[in-house]
């Protein structure tokens, strides 16, 4: 027999010698992070080179981990201190290990029977968050790649319990705030563009209970079958919660399913203030949370909880003769049944190796000093005459504009970006140009907000902006 290793298959030696590079080079570049650029367009760009086809012949390891350092750099710094825009979250490095890990054991958790252990790591995770979040005992989930994923199962399980085969009158409700993930996830689904019935928001951006009770009605009034209620726990563009307890007992009194998109919102529920503002999530049917936002998790990591996995199970489940060895283990969960995937990666390490190695509590002492950053950059922004500041933060999220117009907004955006020690995004409200600053990377400390608010007033005084409002 000839026992001659192939290349594909790496031996000890080699793998401790890979592994070592690859471990300095993520050593060096995250204790980097403090001083790289928060982005950076180099003049040059190669990406003729870099898409460049693999060879026949081998390539060098440290060729190649040089390519992808430089190709990292070149964007936006979405891991560094400096990012303020969309959503940060930094990404954990003991989540990045987990994911090695998890790769490199490479077990098949679609289904428990051939990885029970490691199912029953995951499960253990979702039941702990759905008890966080106030579900009931019984209430399960799914691991998912992010939250439109996540949503789209909770609009395909919410589909098929209230609408059966027949959607073609069914209707669900969202504002003009939420995430336009739900009403994706509502297309693919198979709903018509008109089920999307758009509820009017209140003047603080909240969804507006007795308006959405009224359209119920007159929607049920014209045939319609309303069977959807989505409510958001930290808006995408200023963080705002929907009023949670209010539209909770309105999907009751419709037999709405109840919908919470938490995406962002979702980690603060470890903190005392995060589960005061969050009161009413725990009667959602569904949430979707994402871990790559408000758990500083790396991207890729959503999370669904449902109240009753049966309903997940009835909508998702299929069964297939190559599949017939598969034993049904009792209490633990197939994931290949909740969701769209059957074959996935074992998602439930980059969550279980962080909580577990750092420990709850400095998730919750982390998600605290965000808020508090949060809070202070609002007080400060507010008190700058030149700026206009309507809205008090509920969560992280500061929306402001130049009191001198949409130009001089769009200008002070880029020039804040253009010196590369943060990097800030924009939103529209209300058809007016708002600068957008979100606190949650992990690495986004005290000294990176001052700077940031340093970095806003030198563009308002480099603009020569004035406190006079021009609309
Ligand atoms: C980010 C976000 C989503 C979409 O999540 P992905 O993980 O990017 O798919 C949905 N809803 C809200 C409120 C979000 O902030």
């Amino acid at each position: 027999m000839n026992h001659h290793p192939t290349p594909l298959d790496l031996d000890k030696d080699t793998i401790l010698e890979l592994g070592r590079h690859t471990i300095d080079h993520i050593a060096t570049t995250t204790a980097e992070l403090e001083t790289a650029p928060a982005s950076h367009y180099p003049p040059t760009t190669h990406h003729h080179e870099l898409r460049r086809p693999p060879a026949d012949e081998p390539g060098d390891f440290t060729t190649l981990l040089e390519t992808f350092r430089q190709a990292a750099t070149h964007g936006v710094n979405t891991a560094g201190p400096g990012y303020l825009a969309y959503f940060p979250a930094g990404g954990l490095i003991s989540s990045a290990l987990a994911d090695l890990l998890a790769q490199a054991a490479n077990r098949f958790t679609g289904v428990a029977q051939t990885a029970p252990a490691l199912v029953a790591i995951e499960q253990g995770i979702l039941t702990w968050l759905a008890q966080r979040f106030g579900l009931p005992p019984g209430a399960a989930g799914l691991i998912t790649t992010g939250a439109s994923p996540a949503t789209l199962s909770a609009v395909v399980a919410a589909r098929h319990t209230h609408l059966g085969d027949d959607h073609r009158h069914g209707t669900l409700y969202v504002t003009e705030h939420t995430h336009h993930s739900v009403a994706k996830a509502a297309r693919i689904a198979g709903l018509p563009t008109t089920s999307i019935r758009l509820v009017p928001s209140d003047n603080h951006l909240r969804m507006d209970p007795d308006a959405a009770a009224h359209l119920i009605t007159t929607d049920r009034a014209q045939g319609r079958h309303p069977f959807l209620l989505a409510a958001t726990a930290g808006t995408t563009s200023t963080g705002t919660i929907d009023p949670l307890p209010q539209l909770a007992a309105l999907a009751r009194r419709e037999n709405l399913w109840y919908h919470v998109d938490a995406a962002y919102g979702g980690g603060f529920q470890l903190t005392t203030r995060g589960r005061t503002r969050l009161t009413g999530i725990e009667h959602a049917d569904s949430i979707a949370f994402d871990p790559h936002k408000s758990l500083f998790l790396p991207y890729g990591t959503g999370v669904l909880l449902v109240r009753d996995p049966r309903h997940l199970h009835a909508a998702h489940a299929a069964d297939a003769d190559y599949l017939q060895d598969i034993d049904r283990l009792g209490d633990l969960p197939d994931f290949g049944n909740l969701g769209v995937e059957l074959t996935r990666d074992y998602r439930g390490l980059r969550l279980w190796l962080p909580l577990h190695l750092h420990g709850v509590r400095a998730f919750e002492q982390a998600l605290d000093e965000k808020l508090d950053l949060a809070t202070e950059a609002h007080r400060e922004l507010r008190a700058d005459p030149r700026l206009d500041v309507p809205w008090d933060p509920d969560l992280t999220v500061i929306v402001f504009r130049a009191r001198a117009g949409d130009t001089a907004s769009r200008d002070l955006l880029t020039a804040i970006n253009a010196t590369g020690r943060v990097y800030l995004s924009s939103t529209t409200l209300g058809g007016r140009f708002y600068l957008r600053m979100c606190v949650l990377s992990v690495r986004t400390r005290p000294h990176h907000v001052r700077r940031a608010l340093d970095t806003i007033r030198e563009a308002l005084d480099d603009l020569q902006l004035s406190s006079s409002e021009r609309g």
